[in-house]
Parts: C-alpha cells; sequence; structure tokens
C-alpha cells in the first residue's frame, strides 16, 4: 500500500525523522492562504501524487508570493501530471504541499527496502540524491551503499554511524544522520514497510539535516496488524477494477 508524501512526513516525523513543517492543501485559495501562514519568503508547492518524478514533471514549484502558490497550485489542480513514473496518459493532482523552502547545500539519498536476493530488508544510500537512484544504480553502482538490517535490532548504532561516514558526514552531522537511519529503520521494521526512502535527504547551508521528500509503502499481507495505518489508504488514483 502506498501513501501521500504529507501522509509520510508525519508517520517519519513522529519516528524522530528531522521533516520540516508543511501544509496540505486541496484548492488553489487554500495555497495561497497556506503560504501567508507558512509566513516564508520562498515556498514549495508540491503536487500529492502516488508517483514520483514530480520535480522535472514542473509538479514541484518553488514560488515567492502568495500570488505565486496560487498560480502553481492552479496549474497542478488543473492538468494530469505526465512524468516518467506515470503512463503517458498521466495523473490526476487533487492535494497539495506547501512548505518553506530549504536552503541546500547537497542532496542524499537514503532509503530502506526489502532486498529479495538476501532475503532482508537493506539501507540504501548515497551521497548523489535527489536524481533518479535507479541512473546511480545504473551508471555508477559504486555510489551506492548498501547496509542489511538485523532482524531483531533493525539497524544497530554502530551500523548507522558506518552508512553516515561513508555518506561523507562528519562530526555533529555524522551523528545526526546515524541517528535518523536507526530511526529509520525501526520505522520500518516496526509497521511492515516495504518501502522507507527519504530522497532528498538536505545538509542545508546552516549545517541542518532535513528530509525533504518521502516515500513510504507497506506490505498490504501486513495490514490487519497495523489499523492506523490501513485508514490512510487513498484508492482514487487506484485503477478501479484493481481496487
Ligand atoms: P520528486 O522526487 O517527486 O521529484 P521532490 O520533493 O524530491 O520531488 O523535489 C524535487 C526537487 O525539488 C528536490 O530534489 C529539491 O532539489 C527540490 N525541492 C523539493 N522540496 C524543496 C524545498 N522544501 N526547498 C527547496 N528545494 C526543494
Ligand atoms: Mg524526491
Amino acid at each position: 500500500m502506498k501513501i501521500h508524501e504529507y501522509q509520510a512526513r508525519e508517520l517519519l516525523s513522529r519516528a524522530g525523522i528531522p521533516v520540516p513543517p508543511a501544509r496540505m492543501v486541496d484548492s488553489a485559495e487554500r495555497a495561497e492562504q497556506a503560504f501567508r501562514e507558512n509566513g516564508a519568503a520562498l515556498q514549495v508547492v508540491k503536487a500529492q501524487v502516488f508517483a514520483g518524478g514530480r520535480g522535472k514533471a514542473g509538479f514541484v514549484k518553488l514560488v515567492s508570493s502568495a500570488a505565486e502558490a496560487r498560480t502553481a497550485a492552479q496549474h497542478m489542480l488543473g492538468n494530469r501530471m505526465i512524468s516518467i513514473q506515470t503512463g503517458p496518459e498521466g495523473i490526476p493532482v487533487r492535494k497539495l504541499l506547501v512548505a518553506a523552502a530549504v536552503d541546500i547545500a547537497k542532496e542524499y539519498y537514503v532509503s530502506i527496502t526489502l532486498d529479495r536476493n538476501r532475503g532482508t530488508p537493506v539501507v540504501i544510500a548515497s551521497a548523489e540524491g535527489g536524481v533518479e537512484i535507479e541512473e546511480v544504480a545504473k551508471k555508477n553502482p559504486a555510489a551506492l551503499i548498501k547496509e542489511p538490517l538485523h532482524p531483531l535490532l533493525a539497524l544497530p548504532p554502530f551500523a548507522g554511524r558506518k552508512v553516515a561516514s561513508r555518506l561523507g558526514f562528519r562530526g555533529k552531522q555524522a551523528g545526526i544522520v546515524a541517528r535518523l537511519l536507526v530511526n529509520l529503520a525501526q520505522f520500518y521494521m516496526a509497521n511492515d514497510c516495504s518501502l522507507a526512502e527519504i530522497n532528498p535527504l538536505v545538509a542545508t547551508k546552516s549545517g541542518e539535516i532535513l528530509a525533504i521528500d518521502a516515500k513510504v509503502q507497506f506490505d498490504d499481507n501486513a495490514l490487519f496488524r497495523h489499523p492506523d495505518i490501513a485508514a490512510l489508504k487513498d484508492d482514487t488514483e487506484t485503477d478501479p477494477l484493481e481496487v
């Protein structure tokens, strides 16, 4: 089961991942209002759909006024989004996220997913974040860091520190990233996830570490154990015949 970015941000934030605040809206008027309420000079409007590749499709837009937020929202809600992850017919957009822009120094890729060959979840990380990880895997597989989870301990602190260090983090930031990875692994195991992906995880110019995009998917067969998560299900993007 897939959930939206705004839902994933909420869950990850509760799990101890540093996620900056954002507002979810479903109309251009509300987007304009959210921009005012957020108060930041530069903000981002993002389509809330299950497909990725939104940035390149023009469905992640930086805006610097309430009027611009409204225009961006009108465009996104009024057009189907076509990205490399949708078919050529695209998908409709019903919800948007409005959040303060972040002063990005560097983007990283961090995720946990099931490695079916090893039969265990693995952390996959790369200092080449932001771009599609499939491209990194194809062109520069050595840039991918992989660390298997332990079936009982998830990601022990020393393993978190190892990945943080291989990503190039030093000092205080290394400790923050290590803890973030440990928390992400615990979240993944506790909720029977099939994917918990942060792309990008960013280091800001002032040295903060923030998750500014999140994608979380769950094992459908384990949903009976998580009624709170099952309640987040949104079938509006799924083919009615599949539903
Ligand atoms: P997608 O993965 O669907 O393309 P993202 O949320 O990852 O969507 O956004 C794409 C890119 O837009 C990011 O890699 C980042 O460079 C930029 N971006 C996203 N959110 C923000 C933000 N809050 N502040 C600044 N830049 C952002
Ligand atoms: Mg992304």
